[in-house]
C-alpha cells in the first residue's frame, strides 16, 4: 500500500526516519513521503533522511515540552494550519492511508499525535492510522500516565492504532534505552514489510496482498498489533509446509508487537519468501490455524514474493484491545495518573523540628 508517514516527537521522528530508509533501501517504494514534526529543535536536527517541521517555537522556543503532553496537544493545535500545509504537498492521490507515528509516553508525540490525527481526519478521505509506541513496563510513571491518556484519545480519533510495546521486539535483558536501536530497526523492517506487502505486484502469483486487505483487516478500529517470525527455508517446497506453519505460529505466539494479543476481530497472514519454495498447503493450513487461534472469522491471507533464503510470516491483527497487556497497561496508567495528581507534601515539613532553629 502507498502510505504517507508523519512522525511526531522524538520517538515518532526516529521511527519514521528508519521506516523511510528501509523502504528506500529495499526499493519497495511504498512510503510516499515522510514529514517529522517536533517542538524540540535538537531532535529534528539529528534526522537526515526526512523533512522536518518545528512547531511551538513561540511557546517553547525549540526546547520541547519536557513530558508535558497537554502542552504538546496545545502546541499542535495552535500550529495545525502550518502542519497540515506542510503535509499537503506530500500526500498525493495515490496514497492509500496516512500513518501518524509517535511514542505515546512522552510530551510532543503523546499530546500532538491525537490532535494531528483528529485534524487529518477532517481533511482526508483515506484512513488515518496511528502507529503508537507504548512504554515498557519498567519505564517511569509519568510515561505510563501520559501514554494512558494519549492511547485513550488516539484510539477514539484514529481509524486504527497499531501498537508497538517497547517490551516486545528486543532481546531479554537489554535495557529499554539500549534496546531502542533494535526496536526501531525491527519496527522499520516489519512495518515496512507490511506496507510493501500491501503494494500488490504485477505478474507474480495470484494471492499477492492488496492494500484493501490491510485496510479491511483494520476496519473494525481499536487496537491493532503486528507479529513477525522467520526461518531458513528448505530447497524443496514440500519440506517447507512445516516451516510455514512454524513461522506463522511463532509470529502470533511469540513475535507480536503487543505480547499476549492473540484474540482478534480480524487478521491478515502474509507469507514472504521465494514463491517457488512456498507450499500452498502450508499457507492454507496456517491460515486455518490462525482462525482457530484468534477466534476470528475474518482471516485474510496472501503471499509476498521476495528473493530470500528465508520464509517469513507477518500477521496483522485488528481489534486486539481486549488483550491482557492492554488491561494491565491501562491499570498502571490509571495508578500512575493518581500518583501524579496527588498533592505533594511540602518538603520543608520534614525539617519542622523544634530542636533545631532556623537561621533567620
Ligand atoms: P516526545 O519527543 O516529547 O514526543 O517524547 P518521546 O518521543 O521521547 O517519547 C517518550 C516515549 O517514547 C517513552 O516511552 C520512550 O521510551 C519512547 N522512546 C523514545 N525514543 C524512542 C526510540 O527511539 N524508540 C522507541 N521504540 N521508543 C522510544
Amino acid at each position: 500500500m502507498k502510505v504517507a508517514l508523519i512522525g511526531v516527537g522524538q520517538a515518532g521522528g526516529k521511527v519514521t526516519e528508519r521506516l523511510v530508509r528501509f523502504d528506500a533501501d529495499m526499493e519497495f517504494d511504498a512510503i510516499q513521503g515522510g514529514l517529522v514534526v517536533n517542538s524540540a529543535k535538537a531532535d529534528l536536527q539529528s534526522l537526515e533522511f526526512v523533512d522536518t517541521q518545528l512547531i511551538g517555537a513561540d511557546r517553547v522556543n525549540g526546547h520541547g515540552v519536557g513530558g508535558d503532553n497537554e502542552l504538546g496537544a496545545e502546541i499542535m493545535q495552535s500550529d495545525i494550519d502550518q502542519v497540515i500545509g506542510g503535509i499537503d504537498g506530500r500526500i498525493t492521490s495515490s496514497a492509500d492511508a496516512i500513518f501518524v507515528v509517535a511514542g505515546l509516553g512522552g510530551g510532543t508525540g503523546s499530546g500532538g499525535a491525537p490532535v494531528l490525527v483528529n485534524n487529518l481526519q477532517r481533511v482526508y478521505d483515506i484512513p488515518v492510522y496511528a502507529l503508537g509506541i507504548l512504554p515498557g513496563r519498567n519505564e517511569g510513571s509519568l510515561y505510563q500516565a501520559n501514554a494512558g491518556r494519549s492511547l485513550k484519545t488516539i484510539i477514539r480519533e484514529a481509524d486504527s492504532t497499531l501498537l508497538i510495546d517497547n517490551d516486545a521486539w528486543h532481546e531479554q535483558g537489554e535495557s529499554v534505552e539500549g534496546a531502542f536501536e533494535t526496536i526501531n530497526e525491527n519496527i522499520a523492517q516489519r512495518v515496512g514489510l507490511l506496507f510493501a506487502s500491501g503494494e500488490g505486484m504485477d505478474g507474480v502469483g495470484e494471492s499477492v496482498v492488496d492494500s484493501s486487505e490491510v485496510i479491511n483487516t483494520l476496519r473494525g478500529g481499536g487496537v491493532a498489533a503486528l507479529g513477525y517470525a522467520s526461518e531458513l527455508a528448505a530447497e524443496e517446497s514440500g519440506e517447507n509446509i512445516r516451516t510455514v506453519m512454524n513461522v506463522s505460529r511463532q509470529s502470533l505466539l511469540t513475535g507480536t508487537s503487543l505480547p499476549d494479543a492473540t484474540t482478534a476481530d480480524a487478521a491478515l497472514l502474509v507469507i514472504a519468501g521465494d514463491p517457488d519454495v512456498i507450499p500452498r498447503k502450508g499457507v492454507e493450513k496456517s491460515r486455518r490455524w490462525l482462525e482457530d487461534e484468534t477466534g476470528s472469522m475474518q482471516v485474510r491471507g496472501g503471499d509476498f514474493p521476495l528473493q530470500s533464503d528465508r520464509v517469513a510470516a507477518l500477521v496483522l491483527l485488528g481489534g486486539v484491545e481486549r488483550s491482557d497487556r492492554i488491561d494491565q497497561f491501562m491499570e498502571r496508567a490509571r495508578e500512575a495518573q493518581k500518583q501524579e495528581d496527588e498533592p505533594r507534601e511540602d518538603p520543608a515539613e520534614q525539617f519542622a523540628d523544634d530542636r533545631l532553629e532556623n537561621l533567620f
